[in-house]
């Protein structure tokens, strides 16, 4: 992988941080319409409440994986290990990493 393959992955790792880490934010405010309002609220509506904010942490759970994942291919390009297979240290395809950049594995080692 040059050099110039290397920056556009750095981009698009920094801005998919940055979306990710933008989402964060918001559930807070999500967090304060989903509060049960008994007084207004019946039982039904009370129970999509609840449905909701596990939704809403379930999706937030994931987004942290992603950014722990995110960082972690961030810390390889700075490492200069960036698109080397995990296990046989093999290039990873440009076109899975064009696909997924935060990719650890090769096409290979995913198949076994
Ligand atoms: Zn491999």
């Amino acid at each position: 992988m040059n050099k110039t393959e290397l920056e556009q992955f750095k981009l698009r790792l920094f801005s998919l941080r940055t979306e990710l880490q933008g989402f964060e934010e918001a559930p807070i405010k999500a967090a304060k319409l989903v509060e049960p309002d008994q007084d207004n609220m019946g039982r039904l509506s009370l129970m999509g409440a609840m449905i909701a904010q596990r939704r809403s942490e379930e999706s937030s759970r994931l987004r942290q994986r992603q950014l722990q994942k995110i960082d972690g291919a961030l810390r390889r390009i700075e490492f200069g290990e960036y698109g080397k297979c995990f296990m046989c240290e093999e290039e990873i395809e440009a076109q899975r990493l064009s696909v997924d950049p935060t990719d650890t594995r090769c096409m290979k080692c995913i198949e076994e």
